[in-house]
């Protein structure tokens, strides 16, 4: 079955190449109550959120996806983008750094929590303030673009570091400043001579595709190889603009991969995910992580149960494609690092026998050979290349 796809319904009094402009995107961005009800009828309790719960947590959307939500109160990205009293409740669980990164952060903007990895905040804005986002200790503060001596010091630090083989460009979001900083960031990232890969972690294809130009992928082809990593939640987020956007990135080079975040009455059920990872993948967009909503502060309204998400997994199991599935993980809160949660097909084990039951009912056994008859290959040039990598956090110039 091919897939169709809808524009995103631009109100009649705003021209098209307004519409079509990013940075008429940003600078029209709706932040206030007043804004908000130029595109929505807001409830008591939404309007309530904008003067008790600005303080916790930035608020603003761009008016392109403003337009996709615009269908009632249930509408799943209105929960994405619109601010709830219920943000301001006590909750289950409420962290305002669940994934520890002050802990991690030995430079400005950079956390090393991996061994052969950094994190490299180089802004804290994004078009939209999401309502499940994890990071808000930082995000949304309008600190905006790095500072030049902060730039500085983070380059430094990885330079030093030759353990370092992946750049993580996140933010905030790194896709809202301008190409010129781009570009300087990431030629100043490729000059570096053990920096393998870079990737950036956007919302702009879902949340402003027009980002997306010729200029933009001009950029990254320069910088090669670059690895984006979009947040599509929902099938509604695919727009026509949206398909542009991710057909001109994988059309000139750039792999996409999507993270996916398991929202709480917006995306927590099969049947949307399997919409979202098959049109995704058609698009040529790999789902790679479903996400367990972060236990971030203001988010508990947002959070589906493990045993909710194992579910859904579990349903998704043989009825979609292996290309299509997404890798469901939880961040263990305070930077312990990714689990990955996988259903248990394992009824029984015993020495080298061990018993499951797979996703449709079939019975069967796996016997291993015994531990003696285990042997490792040979390592050559990649012993030292594999003992590099696992200290890679220490290995300094
Ligand atoms: S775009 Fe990302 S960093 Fe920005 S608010 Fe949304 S989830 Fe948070």
């Amino acid at each position: 079955m091919k897939f169709n796809f809808s524009k995103s319904p631009r109100p009649a009094h705003i021209q098209e190449s307004d519409w079509n402009n990013w940075t008429w995107q940003l600078r029209s961005s709706l932040k206030s109550q007043t804004d908000f009800e130029k595109y929505f009828e807001l409830t008591a309790e939404e309007k309530a959120a904008f003067s008790e719960g600005k303080e916790l947590f930035n608020i603003r959307t761009t008016p392109y996806y403003a337009s996709l939500a615009n269908v009632g109160v249930g509408d799943s990205i209105r929960q994405i983008l619109m601010p709830q009293k219920t943000e301001i409740a006590e909750g289950a669980q409420q962290m305002l750094d669940p994934l520890g990164e002050k802990k991690n952060n030995p430079a400005p903007r950079l956390i090393h929590r991996y061994s052969d990895r950094v994190l490299f905040l180089i802004t804290d804005i994004c078009s939209v303030y999401c309502r499940f986002c994890t990071r808000k200790h930082f995000t949304g503060q309008e600190q905006a673009f790095i500072r030049d001596e902060e730039f500085k010091s983070a380059l430094a630090y990885i330079k030093n570091h030759r353990g370092i083989r992946e750049v993580i460009l996140s933010g905030g979001d790194p896709l809202t400043v301008s190409d010129a900083h781009l570009d300087r960031v990431l030629g100043e990232l490729r000059s570096i001579d053990h920096v393998e890969i870079i990737r950036i972690g956007t919302r702009m294809p879902v949340v402003c595709p027009m980002r997306v130009t010729e200029d933009l992928v001009k950029i990254f082809k320069k910088h090669k190889p670059i690895f984006l990593m979009s947040h599509f939640n929902h099938p509604n987020e695919i727009t026509t603009e949206a398909v542009q956007a991710l057909e001109l990135l994988v059309d000139n080079g750039v792999p996409v991969m999507n993270q996916m975040v398991l929202l709480n009455g917006v995306n927590n059920h099969p049947a949307i995910v399997q919409a979202l990872s098959r049109r995704l993948l058609y698009l040529r967009v790999k789902p790679y992580y479903m996400f367990q909503c972060d236990p971030s502060i203001g988010t508990d309204h947002m959070r589906t149960s493990i045993e909710d998400s194992l579910e859904i997994q579990r349903e998704l199991w043989g009825h979609l494609s292996g290309l299509a599935m997404p890798t469901l993980s939880l961040d263990i809160p305070d930077g312990g690092g990714k689990a990955y949660l996988v259903p248990n097909f394992q009824t029984a084990h015993e020495g080298q026998t061990r018993k499951y039951t797979g996703w449709d009912g079939v019975e069967a056994q796996y016997i291993s050979p015994l531990p003696e008859k285990i042997k490792k290959p040979l390592l050559g040039p990649y012993q030292e290349e594999w003992s590099e990598l696992k200290n890679g956090k220490f290995l300094t110039n």
